[in-house]
């Protein structure tokens, strides 16, 4: 029987860990540290992370292909099947501070809970970056939107637009190319970021048309979007019509909570040592998409935080 936190709260008990994010990476650490017998509390606003919205995932490893709420799914079964005496779980929670207390940390989260640990890992990955060209504020959810598999079928046989050419956008495009007219992608730089085997497949669709070193200027419309005003090579801006806009510009990592206390790189990456995960502050280790390592996938993510549960087991069985 799955062990869910509903009683406890306000316990002056100390964890060994409490785990922040419950994405690819701290489900993977949930899993280890309880299978390692570390006193363990796990904290999530939201259970799968980010790919929640693919439609498909194909490089989960040990699965041809799942959806995001499949993942999410499994990684919350997973999870709660290695509850019990050593893990617990606390869902719907968003961690709000945290503060060091001698060799302890205090966490409180935003329903005012508070709990102490003595190691942290912080998992909590990254969210959507929005966009910033004129009037994308104002045209946000009325033909601006940030997810494709949300509000995609909105736009069945339309003119549309992606922003942006990394793996989100092209796998956007992808889903949009299987009902929308036509899709136009928009690259900041000459090369796309996305995995090669995706571009080549994605490119090849004869609806799809593929702009490079586009800088977006403007979004135009009245009441909905009607289009976008762009500069490409030329430097000359140009228009193109559409009706809808997905934008994939990149993430930003969710660290506000331990701003001040754990340092950070210039775009609120939690620094950490990459061969153990260990952060700046003794006790604090940090995995996944919130932290400065140069790629960031599920996979990735799951197994950066497998090194920190290891590493946090030998730092507290060592002491
Ligand atoms: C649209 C899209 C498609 C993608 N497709 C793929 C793909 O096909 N394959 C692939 O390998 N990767 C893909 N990625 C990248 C992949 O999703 C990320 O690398 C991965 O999710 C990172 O996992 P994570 O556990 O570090 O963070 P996240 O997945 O971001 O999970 C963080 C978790 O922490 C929780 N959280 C955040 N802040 C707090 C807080 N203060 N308190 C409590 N909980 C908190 C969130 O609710 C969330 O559950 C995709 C990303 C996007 C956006």
């Amino acid at each position: 029987m799955p062990l869910l936190l509903s009683c406890c709260y306000n316990s002056p008990m100390t964890y060994d860990l409490i785990i922040i994010g419950g994405g690819p990476a701290g489900s993977a650490a949930a899993v280890y540290a309880a299978r390692k017998r570390l006193k363990t509390l796990f904290i999530t606003s939201e259970w799968g992370g980010q790919s929640v919205v693919s439609e498909k995932i194909y490089n989960w490893i040990g699965t041809n292909s799942l959806s995001g709420n499949e993942l999410a799914e499994n990684l919350k079964k997973h999870v709660l099947a290695n509850t019990g005496e050593s893990l617990e779980v606390s869902e719907g929670e968003r961690v709000s501070n945290v503060t060091k207390n001698n060799s302890e940390f205090l966490i409180k989260t935003e329903s005012k809970k508070e709990f102490n640990t003595k190691t942290i890992l912080i998992a909590s990955g990254s969210s959507r970056r929005k966009l910033t060209a004129k009037n994308a504020d104002i045209f946000e959810h009325k033909g601006l939107t940030y997810c494709a598999s949300c509000d995609g079928p909105l736009f069945a046989d339309m003119d549309v637009a992606v922003i942006g050419g990394g793996n989100a956008g092209f796998e956007t495009a992808a889903q949009l190319l299987a009902y929308c007219k036509s899709v136009t992608l928009f690259n900041r730089s000459d090369v796309f970021r996305a995995d090669q085997i995706t571009v080549e497949k994605v490119l090849k669709n004869p609806k799809i048309k593929a702009i490079k070193n586009a800088q977006i200027l403007e979004i135009t419309g009245d009441i909905f979007v009607n289009g976008l005003i762009y500069k490409d090579i030329s430097g000359e801006p140009k228009e193109l019509k559409v009706v809808g806009i997905f934008a994939e510009v990149g993430q930003i990592p969710n660290t506000d909570f331990i701003k001040g206390l754990v340092p950070l790189d210039e775009i609120n990456r939690v620094k950490i040592d990459a061969r153990n995960q260990k952060t700046e502050i003794p006790g604090i280790w940090a995995a996944g998409d919130c932290t400065d390592v140069l790629y960031h996938q599920n996979n990735i993510a799951a197994g950066d935080a497998v090194r920190a549960v290891e590493d946090i087991y030998l730092t507290i069985h060592t002491k």
